[in-house]
């Protein structure tokens, strides 16, 4: 789910002298849109796509929110399938019920999105992958399939050392994470997989 129209601001578009990571073209066409959000304030997001070989790059970056956050949200309603989620290059989305962990890492990927579209990219990941037991991942798209109808209550929980990251929902609850909490997280730098 792209962010609808009405919260977006305004977008910038420019070409950038910034070489291509992935062939090395001398520029990247860049598309900057200010977003505002509900219950968060301004957002702006970046997103870097490669006229040559469609390389793309994004983030994201909550202006008014920059301590290290944690929120969660009982999903146990349509409505909370429903809940908007902003997800920077340094949140670490956890469904532990489901036994779903996203963590960043040099490939990772900011998104505006909402539960039910974080559920359909899981779910499209785990089809990619090789599975030796293909019942174990058959059950599990199915919980997850059902998790996203709301037939299944669960917690979302996403944290961000740098605040760049929320839940768009008056259910869920916000958290300042602790100094050590922060030191468990990843953060999105490549080689920092420890
Ligand atoms: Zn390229």
């Amino acid at each position: 789910m792209k962010p609808e129209s009405s919260i977006i601001k305004e977008i910038r578009k420019s070409v950038l002298n910034t070489e291509c990571p992935a062939c090395g073209n001398e520029t990247m066409d860049s598309m900057v849109s200010i977003l505002d959000l509900p219950m968060l304030g301004e957002a702006v997001e970046t997103t870097l796509v490669c006229p040559k070989c469609g390389f793309k790059t994004s983030d994201v970056m909550i202006t008014e929110q920059n301590e290290p956050v944690r929120y969660t949200l009982k999903v146990e309603t349509p409505e909370d399938v429903n809940a908007r989620v902003v997800r920077s290059t340094s949140g670490t989305i956890r469904m532990p019920e489901l036994g779903i962990l996203i963590e960043p890492g040099p490939a990772s990927e900011a998104f505006i999105s909402n539960i039910e579209g974080v559920l359909v990219r899981v779910m499209s990941i785990l089809e990619g992958t090789e599975h030796e037991k293909k019942e174990e991942l058959e059950r599990k798209m199915d919980e997850i399939h059902r998790a996203g109808d709301a037939l299944l209550k669960f917690t979302f929980i996403i944290e961000d050392p740098f605040g760049n990251s929320a839940i768009l929902s008056e259910k869920a609850r916000k958290e300042a994470l602790s100094p050590e909490e922060v030191k468990q997280l990843r953060r999105g730098e490549p080689d920092m997989n420890i």
